[in-house]
Order: structure tokens, then C-alpha cells, then sequence
């Protein structure tokens, strides 16, 4: 069986969402994941700001707007009379307890509950088409089988259990389609795994079920060598490693979610991005690809800070890097990037969330400084040290712009460049010139 994941615009009308119910049917015996429409997760977590400001009203007017758009598109996608009624009637209901929580007691609970309702409302309006087009398909609750740990981890062993008794109760048939994006939390209550949460969703099923493929449909034809949001002329990677994969999605190409790729590599099932609006696109495979001693792909991460601790002592004695990192893990923030020296370490986190904290005990052990509004730009392939020259092109390629740090040699699939955010368009194209 084979996992068919499709995003917020392969579902984004009612006749994307007819395509992508004609690329299921040609695909035979699948589990199809399915996001909210584009936008409309956006919505729910606006309305949910609007509720938290007590600004009723406001929530109000937002939720009249969010349901003429489903009751339109119900009404452009059902022809059949009692599947259309079916199908207002479960977005009257939907809408109706949305409006439920407008002037009530609303906390990060509510707030969850609220963002729910996205995928509830795709899928279901999915599945009636199905049934109009005679397909064998089936409607799974998601939160019958996805949940999370109380530290917010996937509970994979019983992810698999369930996913496959909800399965093996619903035999005979050809198409199972689910949510993605939402699960339940440890306490039972309805949680999700994060924004752009259904490709992790897509991935965690196809490990549990031992899938022979895990697809993701989205609107572009794979995986860019560069992100075609700043740069022109990117062009798709036909093979990706694992590795280089989970970097690039890790450092920030938008395409693929950074945790997506962890379950599909130890279970060792590829994974493909496939264009909806162009369907015969070969797009990007992501496997345990063979070498290529090539470079394939840069993408870059905002919102980073740097933080260096200095010492005029002999610091890097041993114990002293130990001590910096017991300072981040007691803080719960992780480091993406290191570079030292023999006086002094630079680290960079991503979560501002406890700086002023971290920074008061870094402070016992020297003088610390901190760089906001940085960028890792990272450059991805097969990089194994011994292939000669890569280092050298991407400093080169860069030579005009400030590099704050760099840090190469901790895998064999990248290197990362830090700088400043506004020579993050700059040293993007000048990667591309350079390298592509
Ligand atoms: P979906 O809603 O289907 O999950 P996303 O918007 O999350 O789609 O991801 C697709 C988008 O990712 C593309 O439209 C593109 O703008 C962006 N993107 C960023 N970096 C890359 C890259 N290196 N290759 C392809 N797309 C990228
Ligand atoms: N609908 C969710 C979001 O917009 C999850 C997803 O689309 O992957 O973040
Ligand atoms: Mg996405």
C-alpha cells in the first residue's frame, strides 16, 4: 500500500479537489492523508485570537466567512442532492460548534480543538465525492490512532497498533483516507503535530503500516535546489539521500516538514514529491540515494540567534564545553549550530523562549554576546570530507557577504553558513550562480 499526503492548495477548491480524487483512483490501494484547505488553518488559529481577545464579534464575522466558502465549496463539488445535503449538513454542525466557543472559557485546550476542525472539514467533504465517484473508500478519524507523548513525540508503537486495527476493521477496502495534521495528546485531548504537521502525519502512517511508498503532493514538482520563494531558475532534485533530505527540511525548505522525514528513513521507505498540477513531473525521490559527490540543494532557516562565550582563561580546558551545554539542555533549547576556538564557543538556537536566562548563567563562565535576526544558510549533498573543493566553492561563493560562522565536518551531506538576515536573498542567488 501506498501513502498519498496532499497539502493545503492539492485540496485548496473544489477542483483541486477533484484532481486529487482522480489521482487517487488511478493509484489503486492507498491511504490518503489530507491537509485543510489552503488558508484555512490561518483562520481557525485567527479566530481563536480573536475568541482569546474577547473580540466576539470579530470572531464572529470570521466564522460566517470561513462557512460560506465550505458551503460553496460543497455546492461546486457534490451533483448528487442527498450527498450535497450531507454534506451542508456536516458543515452547519461544524460551524455551529465553532460558534460554540465564541464567549466561552477558551484556553490552548479550545484553541486545538478550534485549529481541528481544517482537516475534519476537507476530508469529510472528500470522502462524499468519493462516494459520488463509486469509489471503495473509507473516512478514518485521526484521532482514533495518531497521538502524541507528554513530551509532545509521536507514540509510535501505539500509532501502529492503532492504525493498523482501525485498517484490519475496514477490510476490502481500496482507499483510507485521514487527516493529517491533528492527533491526540497523553491526556486524550485533541492535539496536532505542528504547523505543516500533515506530511509528518503522512510519514508516520506509511512507517506503521510498512507502506511501499510515501507520496507527498504538493505544488511544485519536488524538491528545488534552491528555495524558489527568493531565487529565480531553481530547478527540482530528481535523488535525495535521507539525510540531505531531513537538512534541507530541517534548515528550512518549506516543502517537506522537519520531522517528516525521521519515520520513512528507519523504516527505510521512500518517499516522493510529486507535483497535483503536473502530475507526469518526475519530482524528488528521497532514499538511501548512492553517492553522487555532488552538491544538490541550499535552503536557509530565519529567526536564528548566535551567542558566543568568551574567556580570556584556558576555558576549552575539558568540562568547560559540557557546562555551556548543560546551560541550554536545563533551558529546554536546542543548538543547531557550533564553532570554537581555543578562548571562546559560538552556538546558535532558534528559541528565544528562555534567552535572558540562558544568558544570566552563561555569564558565570565569560564575557557572552548574542547576534539576532541571523540566518543559516545551508548547503546540502554529498559532501564526504574527502571530496575535494565543495568547502572551497561555497566560501567562495559567498566572499561578498559577512559569514558569522561556519560549520562543516559534522556530516557528510552539509555545510552552514551563518549570516546576517539581510544578505539572506543575496547569498542565496550567489549560491545558485556559483554552485548550480
Ligand atoms: P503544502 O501545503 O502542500 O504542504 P507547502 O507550502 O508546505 O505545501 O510547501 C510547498 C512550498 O514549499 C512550495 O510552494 C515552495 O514555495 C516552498 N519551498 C521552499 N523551499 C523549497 C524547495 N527547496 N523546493 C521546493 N519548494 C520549496
Ligand atoms: N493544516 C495544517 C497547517 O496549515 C497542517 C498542514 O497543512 O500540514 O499547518
Ligand atoms: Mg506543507
Amino acid at each position: 500500500m501506498k501513502v498519498m499526503k496532499f497539502g493545503g492548495t492539492s485540496v485548496g477548491s473544489a477542483q483541486r479537489m477533484k484532481n486529487m480524487v482522480g489521482l487517487v483512483a488511478a493509484a489503486g490501494n492507498v491511504t490518503v492523508v489530507l491537509s485543510a484547505m489552503s488558508g484555512t488553518t490561518n483562520s481557525l488559529i485567527s479566530i481563536s485570537q480573536s475568541i482569546k481577545d474577547r473580540e466576539a464579534a470579530n470572531a464572529a464575522k470570521q466564522i460566517d466567512d470561513l462557512e460560506k466558502k465550505y458551503i460553496q465549496t460543497a455546492k461546486e463539488l457534490l451533483n448528487d442532492k442527498n450527498l450535497l445535503e450531507d454534506a451542508l449538513g456536516y458543515v452547519s454542525k461544524v460551524f455551529e460548534e465553532l460558534r460554540g466557543y465564541v464567549n466561552a472559557p477558551f484556553s490552548i485546550k479550545e484553541e486545538k480543538e478550534v485549529v481541528a476542525y481544517g482537516e475534519k472539514l476537507s476530508t469529510n467533504l472528500v470522502a462524499l465525492y468519493m462516494k459520488e465517484k463509486g469509489l471503495n473508500a473509507v473516512l478514518l478519524d485521526a484521532t482514533e490512532f495518531m497521538r502524541i507523548t507528554a513530551e509532545g513525540e509521536p507514540d509510535q508503537e501505539y500509532i501502529r497498533e492503532n492504525v493498523n486495527a482501525v485498517i484490519a476493521r475496514n477490510p476490502e477496502v481500496d482507499i483510507y483516507l485521514t487527516q493529517g495534521f491533528i492527533c491526540r495528546n497523553h491526556l486524550g485531548e485533541i492535539d496536532n503535530l505542528q504547523r505543516g504537521g500533515s506530511d509528518y502525519t503522512a510519514s508516520l502512517i506509511g512507517a506503521a503500516i510498512a507502506a511501499d511508498e510515501i507520496q507527498i503532493w504538493t505544488d511544485i514538482d519536488g524538491m528545488h535546489n534552491n528555495d524558489p520563494r527568493f531565487v529565480e531558475g531553481t530547478s527540482p532534485v530528481g535523488e535525495l539521500h535521507f539525510e540531505e533530505a531531513a537538512e534541507l527540511a530541517y534548515f528550512g525548505a518549506k516543502i517537506l516538514h522537519p520531522t517528516c522525514v525521521q519515520p520513512a528513513k528507519y523504516a527505510n521507505i521512500p518517499v516522493r514529491l510529486l507535483n497535483t498540477m503536473q502530475p507526469e513531473a518526475p519530482g524528488t525521490v528521497i532514499f538511501n540515494a548512492k553517492p553522487t559527490h555532488t552538491i544538490k540543494a541550499v535552503a536557509a532557516k530565519d529567526n536564528i540567534t548566535a551567542i558566543k562565550i568568551k574567556s580570556s582563561h584556558m576555558l576549552l580546558a575539558y568540562g568547560f564545553l559540557r557546562k555551556v551545554f548543560e546551560i541550554f539542555e536545563k533551558f529546554q533549547t536546542p543548538i543547531d549550530m557550533i564553532t570554537t576556538s581555543e578562548v571562546g564557543v559560538s552556538v546558535t538556537i532558534d528559541n528565544e523562549r528562555n534567552l535572558k536566562s540562558i544568558l544570566a548563567e552563561l555569564e558565570e563562565y565569560g564575557e557572552v554576546s548574542v547576534d539576532r535576526d541571523m540566518v543559516i544558510v545551508c548547503v546540502v549533498g554529498d559532501l564526504e570530507w574527502q571530496n575535494r573543493g565543495f568547502e572551497a566553492e561555497v566560501v567562495n561563493a559567498l566572499k561578498e557577504i559577512p559569514v558569522r560562522m561556519i560549520s562543516y565536518g559534522g556530516s557528510n551531506y552539509n555545510i552552514s553558513l551563518l549570516i546576517r538576515k539581510e544578505d539572506k536573498i543575496r547569498s542565496l542567488q550567489l549560491l545558485s550562480q556559483h554552485l548550480f
